[in-house]
């Protein structure tokens, strides 16, 4: 292909002059100040395998970017893309660098653990899916006990999230025995899917495959629940449902926009010109389409929104509106507060967004002011409520006991302890996580029709981890 730099874009239509913006604002997003390190081990039933040093990904050791820019498949891929049509949006990058079917960063590894790139909640401690396994089955006992119900889980990682739940309903049993569950996780990534199915499923039986299918795979649980696998939440049968979203939004790509003296102009990336192996940022010289997803009275100069966060955020709404159910969302975000949060971390270390795309994750805190916006009354929101308030409601505490009694041995109690600590250190996940949830109006006023519930009104009907779990 010709070498079209893309400051010659011109010659494709584009008369505008784009403007390098500095790009180490975007490194840290001054999110990430807390250095940390830590041994942790994961301890799930006591005994089984447990990852070791890791540092969560909001928790930086420092704000230097990684060295190496080699050229990735990846770089090569948006260079031709760039080339040929201009700069792209940082959503189109984040995009492409994360989901590309061929050569996405999430499609081909597993970037989870100790020798990945970072450690969610689920992974450190089994409490964390435990209780909100718990939260579930309170909703469904509130919500009047339906005779069935889908667990659907968007991006589920390695599945330890639905596994820890999956054991809180056969512990359980009792009280679900007459329920009807099935499991339907929306995932992308293929090698992912399979770490799941490995998790989930039962080796001896085998899976069903269709990658031509919207239903690309299709199995049974361990514990004989039918689970099937899905690209997209679209494609999710509908019907009375549980939606869970651990660390999922925060991977949705968002646009950038940096406020100007001439209006807000949109930020792109680009072929550096002094160094054409190099990926920089510039500025739109112009309005861009996606400028009509700011608020007219927004105050903030920087802001990133993440319209694919809305789309989901509307289904959700429209699908939790009409055949019941709840969505629990969490994640590290900010209610409309924050600006460039987006960055990049490998080897659970900070890493410059636009070097080796591909080979690292990207990742920008979650606008709950805007997930809250897209819901557009259809559904009652609750929170965001900081992680350590919405586990402390849910019985953190009851239930760390009954691990320490159970475990006896010294060594398990301390990575019990440490687990525990994680999830609820105000300095580590315990503030910076936020709980948010999307509920039918019914749920929260007894009686009334539907009405515009939102946040600000008092619930006449306590909802658990946002007030305390109380069992009837
Ligand atoms: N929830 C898990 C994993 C979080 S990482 C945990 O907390 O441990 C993000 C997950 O979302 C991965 O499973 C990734 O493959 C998936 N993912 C990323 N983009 C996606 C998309 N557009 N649609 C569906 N899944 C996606």
């Amino acid at each position: 292909m010709a070498r079209v730099l893309s400051s010659s874009v011109a010659s494709w239509g584009w008369s505008w002059s784009w403007k390098p913006v500095r790009t180490e604002a975007w490194l840290c997003g001054g999110a990430c100040s807390h250095e940390f390190n830590a041994h942790l081990h994961r301890v799930l039933t006591l005994g089984r395998s447990i990852p070791s040093i890791w540092r969560r990904k909001c928790f930086s050791s420092g704000n230097e970017p990684a060295e190496s820019n080699h050229v990735t498949p990846m770089l090569r891929h948006l260079m031709y893309k760039i080339k040929s049509t201009g700069p792209i949006t940082v959503a189109e990058y984040m995009k492409e660098v994360l989901t590309n079917p061929a050569k996405g960063y999430y499609v081909h590894h597993d970037m989870l653990g100790e020798k990945g790139d970072f450690i969610t909640s689920p992974e450190i401690s089994q409490i964390f899916g435990e209780l909100l396994g718990v939260w579930f089955v309170s909703e469904w006992m509130a919500s009047g006990k339906s005779t069935a119900f889908q667990l659907v889980e968007l991006g589920p990682g390695r599945g330890t999230l639905t596994a820890d739940i999956l054991r809180v309903f056969s512990q359980l049993g009792s009280v679900l025995k007459t329920c009807d569950i099935s499991i339907h996780l929306v995932e992308v990534s293929q090698k992912l899917s399979e770490i799941q199915a490995l998790t989930l499923t039962e080796e001896t039986v085998p899976l069903e495959r269709d990658a031509e299918s919207l239903v690309y795979m299709k199995g049974v649980t361990k514990s004989g629940i039918p689970i099937s696998w899905y690209r997209d939440l679209k494609d999710v049968p509908t019907g009375y449902s549980f939606y869970l979203a651990h660390e999922f939004f925060d991977v949705l790509p968002v646009h950038k926009f940096q406020k100007t003296p001439h209006g807000w102009r949109e930020v792109f990336v680009d072929i550096d010109p002094q160094s054409p192996d190099k990926l920089r940022f510039v500025l739109a010289p112009c309005a861009t389409p996606a400028e009509a997803f700011i608020q007219r009275d927004e105050r903030r100069e920087h802001v990133e929104v993440c319209p694919d966060a809305g789309v989901v955020i509307q289904e959700l709404s429209q699908r939790i509106a009409s055949t019941g159910g709840a969505a629990l969302i969490a994640d590290y975000g900010h209610d409309g507060t924050k600006t460039d949060t987006l960055r990049g971390f490998y080897e659970h270390q900070l890493h410059d967004v636009l070097t080796a795309p591909g080979t690292a994750d990207l990742t920008a805190d979650v606008d709950f002011s805007y997930l809250r916006r897209m819901a557009q009354g259809r559904v009652a929101s609750l929170g965001p409520v900081e992680q350590r308030t919405f586990l402390k409601n849910m019985g953190i505490d009851v239930r760390l006991k009954v691990l320490l009694d159970k475990a006896g041995d010294p060594s398990l109690q301390q990575q019990l302890l440490r687990g525990y600590d994680m999830l609820m250190n105000p300095q580590k996940m315990g503030e910076r996580f936020h709980f948010f949830a999307l509920l039918p109006h019914q749920r929260l006023h007894v009686g009334s029709q539907g009405g515009k519930a939102c946040q600000s009104e008092a619930p006449s009907t306590s909802v658990p981890g946002f007030d305390e779990l109380v069992w009837h």
